[in-house]
C-alpha cells in the first residue's frame, strides 16, 4: 500500500492509505459553515496541498467530485455546489434534476471556451471546445508566474476587443 501526503495524489485504483480531512469530518466542517452562515458549499476534493483534486488532471473522469458532494448534501440545507470536471452538460444536468446536488461551477471550461453557458443554454454540446484538463496553461503559468492562459485557447486574458474581433461563435452579437 502506498502512503500519500502533501504533494502526493493517489490514481484512480490505486491502494493507498488517505491522508487529510475525510468525509466523516467534512460532513461535521460543512454543518459547521452552515451554522456560521454561509449561504452555500462550493464543494470538491482536494486542498492548497493536493491541488490536483480541487481541478482534477487529464487521468480523472468527468464529475469526479460528485458522489463526494452528493454525500454532503445530506448533512446541510443550504445549497451544495459541485466542481471539479463538471464540464459534461449531461451529467451535470442529471446530477441536478436528480436532486442530489443543488448546482454546478465550472472554471477551466470557461478558460477553454468562454461560450460554454450560452452553448449548453441552447444545446449546441458539439460545438463546446472542452477542456482537456493538461493544466499546460491555467496551472502552470500561473505557478511560473505567468498570466493565466489555455493550452487550447490563448485568447484567454486578452482583451475584450481582440477577443470579440476574433470570435467567430454565433452569440457574439448578443
Ligand atoms: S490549459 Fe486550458 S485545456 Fe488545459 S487544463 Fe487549463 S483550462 Fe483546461
Amino acid at each position: 500500500m502506498k502512503g500519500f501526503g502533501i504533494d502526493n495524489g493517489a490514481l484512480p485504483g490505486e491502494n493507498f492509505e488517505e491522508f487529510g480531512r475525510d468525509l466523516e469530518e467534512s460532513a461535521k466542517i460543512a454543518k459547521m459553515l452552515q451554522d456560521a452562515g454561509y449561504d452555500a458549499l462550493d464543494s470538491d476534493n482536494g486542498t492548497y496541498e493536493s491541488w490536483y483534486f480541487a481541478h482534477p488532471p487529464v487521468y480523472m473522469p468527468k464529475a469526479c467530485n460528485l458522489a463526494d458532494a452528493q454525500y454532503i448534501k445530506k448533512f446541510v440545507d443550504i445549497p451544495v455546489i459541485c466542481a471539479g470536471k463538471m464540464d459534461d452538460p449531461e451529467i451535470s444536468a442529471e446530477a441536478v434534476a436528480s436532486g442530489s446536488i443543488d448546482a454546478i461551477s465550472v472554471g477551466r471550461a470557461l478558460l477553454a471556451d468562454p461560450e460554454w453557458a450560452n452553448k449548453v443554454q441552447t444545446r449546441h454540446y458539439d460545438d463546446i471546445r472542452p477542456c482537456i484538463g493538461c493544466h499546460a496553461g491555467c496551472l502552470e503559468r500561473f505557478f511560473s508566474g505567468k498570466d493565466t492562459s489555455c493550452a487550447i485557447n490563448t485568447m484567454v486574458c486578452e482583451t475584450t476587443e481582440r477577443y470579440w474581433s476574433n470570435c467567430s461563435y454565433e452569440h457574439r452579437s448578443r
